[in-house]
């Protein structure tokens, strides 16, 4: 027990190594006018994408955050920037038709390359990475069902991949534990903290006002305007944009309704040697596991750390017991790394939906952008602009995701209490296909 001591109690830190470079501080006070164009609820990805671009149209611009900007997922996340979506291309086909199927994962695509763009365009210096991504079979059937799953976007898209069987396993992932697995090449990293941090700036330079510790507590549509009620003032705008996936509060009830927030925990080690880098992830790729409930591995973009996490959506407690969890999990991948301490341990809220897909859209000049299913840089900042040529009323604005309806259950209103039955149903699935 002595060592799990050391790593709860002796020098982590429980909160997102991202914080380290890039800590969410309040805006000092403004005072809120009685009206603007927009008012954003929400002030991640989604929010600031949306704030930045109507900014720049001219419109009059407010993001209201119960917290100090970027204090939700937005700076807590693992930084992987892919395409993919938690149903495969070959199911969504399936399920909705080959031209709708291929409709979703081109918007997903775009949505990829569009922020590779603007941070491009922006000049955020977030330490953007192209190494490529590893997808680590959990068994020989899952490393089948990659293979079978990564086809149909190739064919059809022209995404890349390579199949790595179990004995040359080693060179993109130290540890024995995978049956092989699938390289993408192209895909990317940044670190969360410095991006969030670039997009925000860029929003307030082009006019956007930021209101942190301002909690909305209810979105009301009004004729041609919607009356905004905070614990700092009432305002009204003539659009709203909810954008607090996985911290949807439970009074906006109409997307409470339809959001399902889960918890998901990440932890960062102490600095490691170049050999122990080397060793567990030698091409600096993002790894993910195939199971639907994934652990992940990737290296620190400004360090010589791992970050890494799993567990999602089943409650560890104290923090210190999330960092012992998150410690048994590096031992039980990487078991060279066993004697490494963490230097942070973390969680924050992401949102599942009941299709287990994004939504965006609006009704009564209230507009949303929900649901990212654990991929939120992308679609967050994606949705954000569609958001924005949504409201002006612009072609650019049509999205896949919005001609879907957006689903909720009977008697759900936001509580959550299913959502760590459905984690273990999900791992008894994948163990099933082992
Ligand atoms: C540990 C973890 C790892 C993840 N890893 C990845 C990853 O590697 N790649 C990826 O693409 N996605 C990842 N995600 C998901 C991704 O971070 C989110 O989908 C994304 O940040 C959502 O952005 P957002 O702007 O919509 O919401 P958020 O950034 O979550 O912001 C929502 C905001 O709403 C505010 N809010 C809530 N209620 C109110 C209220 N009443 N009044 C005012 N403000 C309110 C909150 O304070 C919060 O700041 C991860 C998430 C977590 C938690």
């Amino acid at each position: 027990m002595k060592d799990l001591d050391d790593i709860a109690l002796r020098s982590i830190k429980f909160e997102p190594y991202w914080w380290d470079a890039a800590r969410p501080e309040p805006h000092p006070a403004v005072a809120l006018a009685p009206q603007y164009d927009v008012a954003v609820v929400g002030s991640g990805f989604t929010g600031m994408r949306a704030a930045l671009e109507l900014a720049r149209a001219g419109r009059s611009i407010v993001v209201l955050d119960k917290e100090a900007a970027g204090s939700g997922a937005a700076r807590r996340n693992a930084g992987y920037l892919g395409r993919v979506l938690k149903h495969s291309l070959a199911a969504l086909m399936k399920k909705h038709g080959e031209a709708q199927g291929l409709a979703f994962y081109r918007e997903l695509g775009e949505a990829f390359t569009d922020v590779i763009a603007l941070i491009e365009r922006e000049r955020i210096d977030c330490r953007l990475s192209r190494h490529g991504r590893f997808i680590a079979a959990t068994s020989v059937k899952h490393y089948d069902a990659l293979a079978a799953d990564l086809e149909p976007m190739r064919r059809h898209l022209g995404y890349p991949y390579e199949m790595v069987p179990k004995p040359e396993q080693r060179r993109e992932f130290g540890s024995d534990l995978y049956h092989g697995g699938a390289v993408i090449p192209d895909l990317a990293a940044i670190h969360s903290g410095l991006y969030h941090r670039g997009l925000m700036e860029r929003a307030k330079e082009a006019g956007a006002v930021i209101s942190d510790m301002t909690e909305v507590r209810a979105v009301t549509p009004e004729r041609d305007a919607v009356r905004i009620v905070t614990d700092r003032g009432t305002l009204t705008a003539k659009d709203a944009i909810i954008a607090t996936n996985g911290y949807t509060p439970r009074g906006l009830n109409w997307f409470a309704r339809r959001v399902i927030p889960f918890q998901a925990h990440m932890a960062a080690t102490e600095e490691l040697t170049a050999a122990q880098l080397q060793d567990a992830i030698p091409n600096r790729r993002t790894m993910i596991d195939s199971n639907t409930n994934i652990d992940f591995f990737r290296p620190a973009p400004d360090s010589a750390r791992l970050l890494f996490g799993g567990g999602t959506g089943i409650p560890r407690g104290e923090p210190a017991a999330i960092a012992r969890f998150l410690h048994g999990l590096l031992r039980r991948v990487l078991p060279q790394l066993a004697a490494v301490k963490l230097s942070h341990a973390w969680t924050g809220y992401c949102a599942g939906t009941f299709d287990m897909m994004p939504h965006i859209g609006g009704r009564e000049h209230v507009w949303y952008g929900l649901g990212y299913n654990f991929a939120g840089i992308p679609i967050g900042t994606h949705f954000g602009a569609k958001l924005a040529a949504m409201i002006q009323g612009k072609p650019e604005g049509r999205s896949a995701f919005a001609e879907t309806p957006f689903p909720t259950l009977p008697l759900y209103s936001g509580d959550p209490w299913f959502v760590p039955m459905a984690m273990r149903y999900f791992d008894w699935k994948d163990r099933k296909r082992a």
